[in-house]
């Protein structure tokens, strides 16, 4: 039997190399006059950054620019959304990583209302409903990882002791056009493969055992699982040689993007928002360094509490997947699927926390920042104790 879901809007996806020479004109069906956001990546010393000027250019167009250093604040957005009211702008084009895409999408998002940010996020302030309008957004993602290119939220942090990390979240933010080229990929050096690969691989297992899956979603993450498989460590270990790898994790990293706007996530990203808020990990490693711990503690809780539920059927099937061994049965599938994450992790080298400054002292503030809505789609609800040991194995 068949339980209702929905599916909400997705970006229109061109996907493959070369498709990024396509942004001019994409662009150009919405007005002359584009703001470009971008990270501090080497993308503005690159040919490509050239040849897309000089094609908006050639569509006369006309364009501004914001650079963003950091994982973006609400201060950063707010001040581009000032300093930007009398430039008509008529399309945002964001072009990096998560950081750059989500203060794309949220400075889109605002530009035309023209009130603070903070006035929206989840879980801190007023939580006002979004009415837009949005600025129409194009998203091209220069990392595989976050997926930010087919979700409705933006993540947006403030640092320090009473930091946060909080989600603008809209169907009306969600891009225009995912433009996902691989061979803007070609450069990006082994950690933050590992960082990124880590992350598309968390939220698409996340999404494939949360409580709101679907049976669409399912097809997607097990597929970007069985493609992360085979292409993750490839393209690790090769780097700018192995472009069917890097495509491959392209692709996975689109796919977690899908699943985890249609149905959510779980406790590694309910522990990476505080982690990342209170100290300087970077999304991706916070992910993948708990993602390991994460599953087994979940397993665990779900054969205590409700072994005969389809979660750890779930997990099974993922550890079949990532195993790639369809004989197993279902306890030997959990053990082969924390085995897999906890090489990977080991593998790519995935910081501890303690790396960070994380120390015994801090978990218990970390534990109770830890139930935003990542963690309400967690397949079992876990106790205080079930996730201080999440972080204890991988202080
Ligand atoms: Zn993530």
């Amino acid at each position: 039997m068949m339980n209702a879901f929905n599916i909400s809007r997705l970006p229109r996806i061109l996907f493959g190399p070369g498709t990024v020479q396509q942004l001019p004109g994409l662009a150009a069906r919405y007005g002359k006059h584009v703001l470009l956001v971008t990270g501090r990546s080497a993308i503005r010393d690159s040919r490509i950054w050239t040849e897309l000027l000089c094609g908006l250019e050639a569509h006369g167009m006309t364009w501004e620019d914001v650079k963003v250093e950091t994982e973006p604040s609400p201060y950063l957005v707010d001040t581009e959304v000032t300093r930007l009211q009398d430039c008509a702008i008529d399309v945002v084009v964001g072009i990096g990583g998560g950081s750059a895409l989500d203060a794309a999408k949220a400075i889109a998002g605002l530009l035309r209302p023209g009130n603070s940010v903070m006035d929206h996020l989840e879980g801190v302030g007023p939580e006002r409903p979004y009415s837009g309008p949005a600025t129409p957004f194009i998203a091209v993602p220069t990392t595989a990882g976050t997926g930010s290119e087919a979700t409705k939220n933006a993540v947006l942090s403030l640092h320090g002791e009473h930091g946060f990390k909080k989600s603008f979240r809209d169907e009306s933010l969600i891009a225009e056009y995912a433009v996902v080229d691989p061979d803007l990929l070609a450069s990006c050096p082994a950690p933050v493969i590992a960082a990124n690969g880590m992350d598309a691989l968390t939220q698409l297992l996340e999404s494939f055992v949360s409580t709101k899956a679907n049976p669409f979603t399912d097809a997607l993450a097990l597929d970007g699982l069985r493609i992360t498989r085979d292409s993750l460590l490839v393209w690790y270990r090769q780097g700018a040689s192995a472009a069917d790898a890097r495509s491959g994790m392209a692709y996975a990293a689109l796919l977690s993007g899908i699943t985890l706007a249609q149905v959510g996530l779980g406790s590694v990203h309910g522990l990476a928002a505080p982690l990342g808020a209170f100290f300087p990990i970077p999304h991706g490693v916070a992910c993948g360094t708990l993602v390991a711990a994460a599953t087994q503690i979940n397993i665990q809780a779900l054969k205590q509490r409700t072994p005969a539920g389809v979660a750890l059927r779930k997990y099974a099937q993922l550890g079949r997947l990532l195993g790639n061994d369809e004989t197993l049965d279902d306890l030997a599938a959990h053990d082969t699927l924390i085995e897999i994450l906890d090489k990977w992790t080991r593998e790519m080298d995935l910081p501890r926390l303690n790396h960070y400054g994380v120390c015994v002292d801090d978990l218990s503030r970390i534990v109770t920042n830890s139930r935003g809505s990542s963690m309400k789609t967690n397949p079992i609800l876990l106790t205080d104790d079930e996730i201080e040991t999440v972080l204890r194995m991988r202080l």
